[in-house]
Parts: C-alpha cells; structure tokens; sequence
C-alpha cells in the first residue's frame, strides 16, 4: 500500500507539475500577444528617440537645403506684358520681352545673314555659350584679344576716340571661360566674406561678374574699357565711369563702329545684369545703328528680328 501511495503521489505530482507547465505555456503565449503591444509602444519609442536624433544627425549642408535662390526685387514691379528673366537664379525661363517688339514691327524689317549668327549671338545667364564654340582671335593691342572679325572695328574705336581727345584704356577684352570660372568664384568669396551666405552671394556676384559661358568675353565680342582720368580716380569698374567724358564719346560714337553699350542703367531688369557704362560689345553697325534708334538691348533686338523673320 506503501508504494502505491508513493507512486500516486508521485503520479499526481507529475499530472500537476505537467498542469502547471500547460497553464504557464499558456500564460507564456498569452503574456506573449500582449508583448506586442509593448513592443509596438516600445517600437514608437525608438522612432521618437530617432526622430528626435534626426535633425542633429542629418543635418544637410546649407547649399542642400536651400536649392532655390532668392528672388530678385523684381516682384516690385508691375507685372506687364513684357516679363525679363530674373538674373541668374531662373535658367529654365527663357526671356521674353515682347512689348517692345510689337511697338517696332511697324519699322522696316532687317535683313539678317550669316554673319548675324556670331554677331547677334545672345549670351547670358539664359543662353550660355556652347562649350564647342570656337572663332578666330586677333590681338587688338597690349595682348588684348578679340574675335578677328570685329578686331579691326575695335582697333578703329579706341584709335579714333583717342584722337579725338579721350585717353581711352582697354581693361578687358576676350576672357577664357577658366578665367571667368576664377572671377566669378572670387566675387562669391567676396560676398560671403562680408556675411553673405553661400546663395545670396552667388546672386550678388551673378550682378558684378557673369558666371562662365554667360559672358560674352568668352565669345571675344566684349571690351571693357574706361580712360586715364577716371583710373587716377577708380581703381575699380563703376558707375562713376558714366561721369566722364570718355564715356560721353565712346556712348555717342559706338554704334558707328559696330558696338553698343550693352548693359544699359534702364535695361537692368531685362538684362539681369547692372548697369556697366564701361561694356561694349560688337553687333556690327546696322544693328548698332538699329538697336540705337529702337532703344532696344541686345535681348529685345535679337526678339524682334526673330519677330520680323517670322514675317
Ligand atoms: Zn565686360
């Protein structure tokens, strides 16, 4: 009887051992169902945990972040017919003035050549000089070059206006596109030195210096020229220039070589770029002449012949 009791006891143990193991496997599943729910909590834990490392961990370079460059004051102007490219921050829109285009269709239309391909050739922050584009250079003087088609108009220029009285002084004529890459970057560094973040002195820089392939110096077709008395004065290119009376003949008498004074005072806004009394560029006299007599930059003239061989 002894070890039967024994072995019931023994029995009942194990049948309550095995119950109790059941019980707690169940327990054990589920306790497990309702882990996941913490877990889930827990799981939200760590996303705000990580999200709050977020903005200190990744944290983009300012240049990233801001992709868009600041608007120009443009937006103070009336909004006309007539909308110029905002400088340098808008490449995709292409520029349209067309209000003076249709205030001259009455004018007799131009005849356009082959030649008016280089000589009309738009080069801005909106049409950059094709990297393939090569033409001919001559030295006009003191190692300054020029495209050799327009040197001699050039060379007659400066020839005629110093004989006429005007100590004329050539500060720029043909520039390599590496040079104005070097011009360009330096005038942003300048910018930023004085507080300008890496944007805005990139918009501040595009007014003073044209980006590479945007100016027509790497297209041989510009000069930039001022004259003795004002150098005694300026070490720099600026507005004073307008002041002197070099500036006075070069701004008369250019067209009749060929040239216009390409970045008008009342153009900025459809040029993009400030006023530079001291920039000239070669369009050949008819359109020189032209450009003159319609008071058109070389953005509206180009949209008007386009108009006027459209018929
Ligand atoms: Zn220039």
């Amino acid at each position: 009887m002894k070890r039967f009791a024994i072995g019931l006891t023994v029995f009942l143990l194990i049948l309550l051992i095995t119950a109790g193991l059941a019980l707690l496997g169940y327990y054990h599943l589920s306790s497990r169902s309702s882990s996941d729910v913490l877990a889930s909590g827990s799981g939200e834990a760590l996303i705000s945990v990580s999200g709050e490392l977020a903005p200190s961990q990744g944290a983009l370079p300012l240049e990233e972040s801001v992709p868009e460059l600041p608007i120009s004051s443009e937006s103070s102007q009336p909004a006309g017919p007539s909308e110029p490219s905002e400088p340098a921050s808008s490449s995709s829109q292409p520029s349209e003035p067309s209000e003076p285009a249709s205030r001259a269709q009455e004018l007799e239309p131009m005849e356009t050549s082959e030649e008016d391909q280089w000589r009309l050739m738009l080069v801005n922050q909106t049409h950059l000089l094709p990297e393939d584009y090569s033409f001919e250079k001559a030295e006009i003087e003191g190692g300054f070059t020029f495209d050799a088609r327009a040197a001699e108009a050039l060379i007659q220029m400066l020839s005629d206006g110093r004989a006429a009285g005007y100590s004329l002084r050539v500060v720029s004529t043909f520039r390599t596109v590496e040079r104005s890459e070097y011009l360009y970057t330096n005038k942003i560094a300048e910018y930023q030195s004085i507080g300008y973040s890496a944007a805005d002195a990139a918009v501040e820089a595009g007014r003073w210096i044209a980006p590479p392939r945007t100016s027509e110096h790497n297209a041989g077709l510009a000069i930039d020229v001022v004259s003795s008395d004002y150098d005694q004065v300026y070490g720099d290119l600026m507005h004073e220039f307008e002041q002197f009376p070099s500036f006075a003949w070069l701004s008369t008498h250019c067209a009749e070589y060929g040239f216009v004074l390409r970045y008008p005072k009342d153009k900025q806004e459809i040029t993009g770029i400030t006023y530079e009394p001291w920039h000239y560029r070669y369009v050949g006299v008819e359109h020189a002449r032209k450009m003159q007599e319609l008071g058109m930059c070389l953005e509206e003239y180009v949209e008007w012949i386009e108009q006027q061989t459209a018929g």
